[in-house]
């Protein structure tokens, strides 16, 4: 085919993946630069793809009993400085405004870096009684946090993403509903996504400030690199202490709810790209793809009509899915291929005169799997298998590869071996001190990730650093 020149222009993505990926944002038009340094444009392809997912996980919101709502995005200093262990995290990363027109203001505003503190100044209002809780809240919105280093979609200074807020009567319920929320990332994330990840506590060190306890989930890149991909937290009575959020319980005593929070960003959008992306370009799971099937009529100028006309049925046919047909023509279908390819569009379906005649079509999947002919009375049924296959492919190829991303070690000098051979995440047993911690993360140049629930208390082994009998295990891995 001639006019490929559009994968000629993505990098390698084993040599160069860094330029791989940014060619990849900007070329499959998912994002560009915006004028202001470190912020970045949703183009309509990349938003299409966000709505999806932001439909997804809503819906998953919703089914356990949250509702949205919409805080504003000032908050005034006084506000922030009530928790100090948060505004002490934060105070780095907040953008601030100093006037209103010409005139300097008294106060500050902080650019929402996170809602905890005008949420729970409103929850102070709301919540009189017991019969007021539990408050279950979601907030789909953008964030400004002052980042340095800044890339598309993993981290830029401006971002989209939902913040739950939670209060409940009791200490259980808010333990409960944090790791609930853990359980829908994963299931969203894994599923939908098809992005296998790790999922359980943060240590100490990385817990969200103000939080009691945070959970994670983290995903490995190819590159050898962790990636956050969303985070719960139980944040104890913090905050209704700082915010004097009190309520009379069942035995007429007054009492402070305990809360939770909780999110994820469109940098799940990065994680998308480069755990799927290719040499040829994107690749999109079909459960959230904006487009997920392409039709490309095979045109020669001879029978074009009876081609195109079977094509538009084709698109009557798929109703309900999302299918885009491709009948322009002043692009070659060589060069379509191509370009949907790059796209990252799960399936292309190519009907050409020879297809008609024998009233088929043919499906092309993106994943390099055989491409298949099939009736076209069942073109719908067969579309919906191939995309379910492909959707499942995706997960089972992304969990082998983060088996092999994954390994053990027991001494330093064993951990930095294998952060070379085999970047990842590296698997170690820890005594729980801050010191010996301190200690891996100097040597290794790594940060602790994860501890994964299913596995603390079940195996013993020696703390990497020194040597103490332990059975709580950790990730490191070099991150994001
Ligand atoms: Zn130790």
């Amino acid at each position: 085919m001639k006019n490929n020149g559009m994968v000629k222009e993505i990098p390698s993505r084993t040599e160069r993946f860094s330029d791989w990926y940014t060619a990849i944002v900007l070329k499959a038009e998912l994002a560009d630069y915006a004028p202001v340094r470190g912020c970045m444009v949703i183009r309509p392809y990349g938003y299409a793809l966000w709505e999806n997912m932001k439909e997804r996980l809503d819906r998953r919101f919703k089914a356990t009993g949250h509702t949205n709502a919409y805080f504003p995005m000032l908050i005034p200093e006084g506000l922030l400085k009530k928790e100090a262990e948060h505004v002490e995290g934060f105070a780095p990363q907040v953008a601030w405004v100093t006037h209103g027109g010409d005139n300097k203001l008294t106060e500050r505003f902080a650019l929402r870096p996170t809602s905890e503190a005008i949420i729970n100044t409103m929850y102070a209002k709301w919540v009189k009684s017991y019969r007021d809780l539990p408050v279950l809240i979601n907030q789909w919105c953008n964030i400004v946090r002052w980042e340095k280093a800044t890339r598309l979609f993993l981290r830029t200074m401006e971002f989209l993403w939902q913040e739950g807020h939670t209060l409940h009567r009791t200490q259980d319920e808010a333990q409960e509903e944090a790791r609930r929320i853990l359980d829908i990332y994963v299931d969203f994330v894994e599923n939908d996504l098809a992005i296998p990840v790790l999922s359980g506590l943060k240590p100490e060190s990385e817990k969200f400030p103000g939080a009691l306890t945070t959970y994670t989930i983290e995903a490995m890149m190819p590159d050898g690199q962790a990636l956050q991909a969303g985070t719960s937290h139980n944040l104890g009575q913090h905050f209704s202490e700082a915010f004097d959020i009190r309520f009379l319980d069942k035995d007429n005593i007054e009492k402070r709810p305990w809360g939770t929070s909780w999110g994820v960003s469109t940098r799940l959008i990065g994680g998308l790209i480069m755990t799927h992306g290719d040499d040829r370009g994107l690749f999109l799971p079909p459960r959230v793809a904006p487009i997920q099937a392409v039709i490309v009529p095979i045109l020669f100028g001879k029978n074009d009509d009876m081609v195109l006309a079977k094509c538009h049925d084709a698109l009557k046919a798929l109703e309900g899915l999302r299918i885009r047909l491709d009948d322009r023509k002043n692009q070659t279908a060589g060069w379509k291929f191509n370009q949907y390819e790059m796209m990252g569009v799960p399936v292309r379906i190519e009907i050409g005169p020879k297809d008609v005649k024998k009233d088929e079509v043919v499906l092309v999947p993106r994943d390099g799997s055989a491409k298949r002919s099939v009736k076209f009375t069942e073109i719908m049924s067969e579309l919906e298998k191939l995309l379910d296959q492909i959707q499942n492919n995706m997960l089972e190829q992304a969990r082998q590869h983060l088996a092999q991303m994954t390994s053990e070690a027991s001494s330093i000098e064993e951990f930095k071996k294998k952060l070379i051979a085999k970047p990842g995440f590296i698997r170690v047993h820890w005594c729980g001190s801050q010191k010996c911690e301190d200690k891996l993360i100097d040597e290794t140049k790594t940060t602790p990730r994860v501890m994964v629930l299913d596995e603390q208390g079940k195996t013993k082994g020696k703390c990497i650093c020194c040597g103490k009998e332990t059975d709580t295990v950790i990730y490191y891995a070099r991150t994001y």
